[in-house]
């Protein structure tokens, strides 16, 4: 699965990429980690993908599975969204975190997946991304957040905007405790969830081209007055303003973290 924007299926040995068009081996696709071999895009990832590239192999374990949204607003549409989103993606919400091992080193992490409800955090998603980063500081422990969300879920209102406050609150615990605590954005990184617990990370990576922002791009380019770059809300553009302090190919992200992780503790374990 990569969610709503996943690479169009011609047939089973086929895709077509999202970025050049071009028809890709799906075999090559999936070996070069869903990236496009011609133009480099690269295309989104479910949680569980994201999980199998990353740690080692079987290490991960899920922490608050059972979590769900309840509705508290009586949002019009909100709980048929949820429920269809849970069958669509078998998760109960667009977060999913526990622990897992990266080239034997613990960690503590929570990954956005965007399918579910464009990843959007309300209370569960903020109550995962809180209990990853206490249980990172409780164990002192490295906190690893793959970040996939278009912002705050406004089905629920001020209790997903509180979770911006709660969350950054719980990156601050991991700073008392010693516990390094790295993000790593993903296409798209946005809204509440960039203006929150994803920029105060101690280490931020991001996917190349990956769209990180404050407002959406609709609502940035009414609101210009000057011409912006055309890198405008990438993660090139972030790097260069010093938002971000690298961007990673996918094929080197394990790799990266798992030198960040061994230098952020100091090599002791
Ligand atoms: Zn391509």
């Amino acid at each position: 699965m990569l969610g709503k924007k996943k690479a169009t299926g011609l047939d089973g040995s086929f895709v077509q990429c999202l970025g050049c068009k071009k028809t890709l081996f799906r075999r090559e696709f999936e070996e070069n980690l869903f990236v496009c071999q011609m133009c480099g895009h690269h295309h989104r990832l479910s949680w569980r993908q994201r999980a199998e590239i990353t740690f080692d192999e079987g290490s991960f374990s899920e922490a608050d599975a059972g979590l769900r949204s309840v509705d508290t607003l009586e949002f019009p549409e909100y709980r048929e969204k949820l429920e269809s989103a849970i069958a669509k993606t078998g998760i109960n919400d667009s977060v999913v975190s526990g622990r897992a091992t990266l080239d034997g080193v613990p960690v503590s992490t929570a990954i956005a997946d965007f399918s579910f409800m464009g990843g959007s955090m309300g209370s569960v998603a903020g109550e995962k991304i809180t209990r990853t980063l206490e249980r990172a500081a409780t164990d002192r422990i490295p906190a690893i957040v793959f970040c996939a969300s278009g912002g705050a879920r406004m089905q629920e209102g001020l209790l997903s905007l509180m979770q911006m406050a709660k969350t950054t609150a719980a990156v601050a615990k991991c700073r008392e405790a010693g516990a390094p605590y790295i993000a790593v954005f993903t296409d798209p990184t946005m809204a509440g969830v960039l203006a929150s617990y994803a920029s105060v990370a101690d280490v931020i990576l991001a996917e190349p081209k990956s769209l990180v922002g404050f407002a959406g791009a609709r609502v940035a380019a009414q609101a210009q007055v000057m011409k912006v770059p055309d890198d405008f809300q990438k993660a090139e553009f972030a790097l260069r303003s010093g938002m971000i302090d690298k961007v990673v190919e996918r094929r080197a992200m394990r790799s990266t973290l798992s030198s960040l992780v061994r230098v952020l503790i100091g090599g002791s374990r």
